[in-house]
């Protein structure tokens, strides 16, 4: 398929968030190098976060797009449609899906992840649907034009976005918790409850402590569900999402090191020599809980891609992973996750969802402070002589200051007996403790 080269080719696999933020730095730093990039997405480059809002009708497919033609131009980059089928690290050679050969000198595995799968009788009927990529995105749309009612199992962001998608279509949907609440390790009773309200006000119908026992088909597709505790449920679509995988088969089968995801040392490369990975497929060591952990996360992908470019052009340079957190909407209400805010297994989840960071779910002793103020909410986690984690639901005045004090681990002793007191206007003691920590610590406000 491809020629050999004489000049240094960096070949990255997955035109994602990780992928092409690789690219856009090592053309920053090397306008001669030869690039390939390839996908085996038919879309190419697109968000896959707004997706959701695709499903809604917020967005129209067009806006998904941050790329033109040009953009790619002007990198000097044109992806290309290829599955890659094996890596041999020992020659520098990639196999292809068309059984063609590719060599190359850097090479960057940015495969993201794939939705989880899961393991009930039906699951391949027409009219099961999962949440990944721009087709499923237009299955769902199409389905939902059609459908008048909805089973959707799983937990997370992405189960809510499938939820309010069919929603907004008009679908009535039945949303089955395996647990008695919702989203189980990352928050808290009061959180879940108020997704769960908000949901029910949309007329979601949610079955708690249901657990999806089989997909009934209908006339050669789906028909409806029985559960494990032996109910049975007439619906024309099924939606799952469960958690994801990070796709790493192809470099475990190639001999790189792998545990949930493909290990990455701090400049983003594995345990094979010029391969390098970043994004969703890549487990990465992190500071805050010094363990190697996994995100789904749109902001850690593209800065870890621009780090893998960094090292792939020669300049060394460590990743160090900030403090995961995401600006997300749950069921309407704007919601921002910081750190650690909270524990354990969920039982709607396999490992993490999208938009989703493992570090969520790592909190260690640490004491809880919240205030609830009409429609909004603020918890903090607070450790000795820090905040380890916080979720903002609704207002979100204090998300950009939150994020700081909790990724600079500020020592916020001074306020902690406060912010603990019974009653305490939080978000008003946050506020100031900020105000003046940035006129101690930022020059210009000094
Ligand atoms: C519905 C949805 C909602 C989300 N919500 C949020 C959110 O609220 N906040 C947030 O921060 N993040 C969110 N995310 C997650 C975010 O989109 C991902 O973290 C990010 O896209 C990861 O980028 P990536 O480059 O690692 O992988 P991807 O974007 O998944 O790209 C990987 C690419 O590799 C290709 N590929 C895989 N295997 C091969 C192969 N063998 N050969 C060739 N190509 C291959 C795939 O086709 C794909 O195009 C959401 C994602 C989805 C789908």
């Amino acid at each position: 398929m491809w020629g050999r080269c004489s000049i240094r080719r960096h070949v990255i696999i997955g035109s994602g968030a990780a992928g092409i933020s690789a690219v856009e730095t090592i053309r920053q730093y090397d306008s001669q190098a030869e690039i390939i990039i390839l996908s085996e997405e038919p879309h190419g480059y697109y968000s896959r976060p707004g997706l959701a809002y695709l499903l809604t009708k917020e967005l129209n497919e067009a806006q998904l797009f941050p790329f033109s033609n040009n953009d790619f131009k002007r990198l000097g980059v044109r992806p290309h449609q290829a599955r890659v089928t094996k890596i041999i690290p020992e020659q520098h050679l990639l196999e292809l899906g068309d059984s063609s050969c590719l060599g190359y000198d850097r090479l960057l595995i940015a495969t993201g992840a794939g939705a989880a799968r899961i393991n009930v009788p039906g699951t391949g009927l027409r009219g099961v649907v999962k949440l990944d990529s721009l087709d499923d995105a237009r299955r769902i749309l199409s389905l939902a034009g059609r459908r008048r009612e909805a089973v959707v199992v799983g937990g997370g962001i992405t189960a809510l976005e499938i939820v309010e998608g069919l929603v907004a279509n008009g679908v009535k949907v039945h949303y089955f918790l395996r647990g008695d609440r919702y989203w189980h390790n990352v928050l808290d009773e009061t959180e879940s409850r108020i997704v769960e309200c908000r949901l029910e006000e949309h007329g979601v119908k949610i079955h708690y402590n249901t657990e999806l026992g089989e997909i009934l088909e209908k006339k050669g597709r789906v028909g409806g569900v029985s559960t494990v505790d032996g109910r049975k449920m007439r619906c024309d679509l099924v939606a799952i999402a469960i958690g994801v995988r990070p796709r790493i088969k192809l470099a475990q089968d190639s001999g790189l090191q792998v545990d949930r995801g493909i290990l990455v040392d701090e400049f983003m490369r594995t345990s094979a020599a010029d391969i390098f990975a970043a994004g969703d497929v890549a487990q990465v060591y992190d500071p805050f809980s010094g363990k190697s952990i996994v995100d789904s996360l749109w902001g850690p992908a593209r800065e870890q891609g621009a780090a893998a470019g960094l090292n792939m052009v020669g300049i060394e340079k460590a990743y160090s992973k900030p403090v995961a957190f995401n600006v997300t909407r749950l069921a309407g209400l704007t919601t921002t996750i910081i750190g650690k805010v909270g524990h354990g297994e969920d039982p709607d989840l396999l490992g993490i969802a999208r938009g989703d960071s493992e570090t969520w779910r790592q909190l260690p002793d640490s004491i809880a402070a919240q205030q609830d103020f009409e429609v909004n909410r603020l918890r903090l986690m607070l450790g000795a002589e820090t905040i380890l984690g916080a979720i903002v639901m609704g207002d979100q005045t204090l998300s950009h200051p939150l994020q700081s004090l909790v990724a600079q681990q500020v020592n916020i002793s001074s306020i902690r007996a406060k912010l603990l007191a019974p009653g305490a206007p939080l978000a008003d003691l946050i506020a100031e403790f900020w105000t003046q920590w940035v006129r101690a610590h930022v020059p210009q406000y000094a």
